[in-house]
């Protein structure tokens, strides 16, 4: 198991204590609050991978804290420290967006239990949805992904009235390579593409391959027809084939988008790119 960093909620001292001194043991590293305002005052400031919450405490209850919680952090695994005599607390602890739940008083074992294995599954489905975003073969994004990243930025630019340009790129002669030199060869000219396009543009770029040959770009371009990047793209795929080892040229064709300022339409601008 990984170490965590884990905001513990109860408002007793004692509880908050023994959880503190427990996760210590096993490499977690703890805040602690005794009640849901607290809390939320931390979690603005710090980020968690984890919370532990107490359901019953005043100002605040764990409940409240719990959807609140999951307002902010969406994916926050929290686990809810039910109690008492109270039969339907489990159920609300659940349905406020506790991942796990346990009935005080619990044994030690059965703490760590709970928590490591809400922190496994939490792995398992964070692995899972990056699995169905990327692009196996190049790990940029795939189509997927795209598109669900270009909406949200699309809406951001319109809002901060910030130009966009979207980039249409597609490899030349990938089934000739394919053909020419195999599978495995054409797979090494995307790869070695993913990798150009990686080079050129800023992480903040969106960049991402949607089809067997094709691969988008959308940046924030701070010159406004893109001509830097695409001076820079250029000779990246110069660079790429004259150092490389590969038998065949790799080139590319690029058509041009610039996404405008308030609309959000696109307008296509300038000559279209073609490095063969
Ligand atoms: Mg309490």
């Amino acid at each position: 198991m990984g170490s965590y960093r884990v905001l513990i909620v109860d408002d007793e001292e004692q509880v908050r204590n023994l959880i503190v001194s427990l996760f210590s043991n096993y490499g977690h590293s703890c805040e602690t609050a005794k009640d849901g305002i607290e809390a939320l005052e931390i979690i603005k400031k710090n980020s968690f991978d984890s919370a532990v919450i107490d359901i019953v405490m005043p100002a605040m209850d764990g409940i409240t804290l719990t959807r609140e919680l999951v307002n902010l952090h969406p994916d926050l695994p929290i686990i809810i420290m039910t109690g008492h005599a109270d039969e339907h607390s489990a159920e609300s602890a659940i349905a406020a967006g506790g991942r796990e739940f346990i009935k005080k008083p619990f044994s030690i074992d059965e703490f760590i239990l709970r928590f490591d294995k809400m922190m496994r599954d939490h792995r398992g489905e964070e692995e899972l949805l990056a699995l169905s975003l990327t692009d196996e073969l190049t790990g940029l994004y795939n189509r997927r992904r795209f598109f669900v990243l270009t909406d949200q930025y699309l809406k951001l630019s319109v809002r901060t009235k910030k130009r966009l340009l979207l980039l249409f790129i597609d490899m030349n002669n990938l089934k000739w390579v394919n053909d020419h030199h195999g599978h495995k060869e054409g797979d090494q000219a995307l790869i070695g593409l993913a990798n150009i396009l990686k080079k050129t543009f800023r992480e903040s770029d969106i960049i991402a391959r949607i089809g067997g040959d094709e691969f988008v770009v959308l940046s924030e371009s701070a010159d406004e027809n893109g001509e830097i990047l695409m001076t820079r793209l250029v000779e990246n795929i110069r660079d790429y084939n004259a150092k490389g080892s590969q038998d065949y040229v790799l080139s590319i064709s690029v058509g041009r988008r610039l996404i405008g300022k308030k609309t959000g339409k696109e307008t296509r601008f300038g000559r279209d790119i073609n490095t063969d």
